[in-house]
């Protein structure tokens, strides 16, 4: 493999909260972050441009505070892009104890912590060989952490985006629960809409094929399955091109 080339020389990488938590369901997981930060590392070498977006899940979601009846929906998305700054400060801190340097930018201006999210200096950190770590979503309400990576992807101009989940793929059922669910290999933008497969959000899919820029499920558990993703190689399961 070291005598190839990746195929995509710029992606965004999407690691929800729930990929961040592990086995523990919630909360950050330190072995979760070094080995995300060790698959990292290697693209690095390969001088791959890494864009993240991280997500919340694992701390809080608006819909599911707003559902406990704690604060209105609002107030609880902005409880939940806060909760993805807190998950992009602990991976930027696993990404630089690598000596991977890093950027952190929010979309919801947040002064000393982070700094704000402008695609122009994203693409020049990128172009540095720095990885950017986008927090925060959208900076609204009302959208989703998915949103806001196929949007930060194609701000960027990233290749591929990449999403890490805890299957192989996507299924035409739950696999979890169904011995025969079928995985796919391939699937159009349009097949994700049409049938509804829970890949990422349908605002998120919608705004990728207008974009028209593919992306990739696969296994973050997997040893190896990041890179392969990025050499080109059949992992898990593409969407679009
Ligand atoms: N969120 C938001 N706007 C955005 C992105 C996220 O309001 O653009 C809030 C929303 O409450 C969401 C939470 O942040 O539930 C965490 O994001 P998400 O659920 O997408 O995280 P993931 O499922 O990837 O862990």
């Amino acid at each position: 493999m070291s005598d190839k080339n990746p195929r995509y020389n710029r992606i965004l990488l999407k690691l929800s909260g729930e990929a961040l938590a592990g086995g523990q369901g919630m909360g950050i997981n330190a072995d979760v972050l070094d080995k995300m930060s060790l698959a990292i590392a290697h693209l690095r070498g390969l001088d791959v441009q890494v864009g993240i977006v991280v997500g919340g899940g694992n701390l809080y979601r608006g819909s599911q505070l707003q559902q406990e009846g704690l604060v209105g929906r609002v107030t609880g998305d902005q409880m939940g892009m806060l909760a993805t700054v807190m998950n992009g400060l602990a991976m930027r801190d696993a990404l630089e104890r690598r000596n991977i340097k890093s950027r952190l930018m929010s979309a919801l201006p947040i002064g000393e912590v982070t700094e704000s999210y402008s695609s122009r200096n994203a693409i020049r950190y990128l172009k540095h060989g720095e990885v950017c770590i986008f927090v925060a979503g959208t900076g609204n309400p009302f959208f989703t952490t998915d949103t806001a990576a196929c949007l930060r992807g194609i701000e960027i101009e990233a290749n591929l985006i990449l999403k890490a989940t805890k299957v192989d793929g996507v299924y035409d059922k739950d696999p979890s629960t169904h011995a025969d669910a079928i995985k796919y290999d391939y699937l159009s933008f349009d097949e994700v809409l049409e049938q509804k497969l829970g890949v990422m959000d349908l605002t998120a899919i919608a705004l990728l094929r207008e974009h028209n820029v593919p992306l990739q499920v696969f296994d973050m558990n997997k040893p190896n399955a990041l890179l392969n993703v990025v050499m080109g190689e059949e992992e898990g399961t593409k969407v679009g091109q």
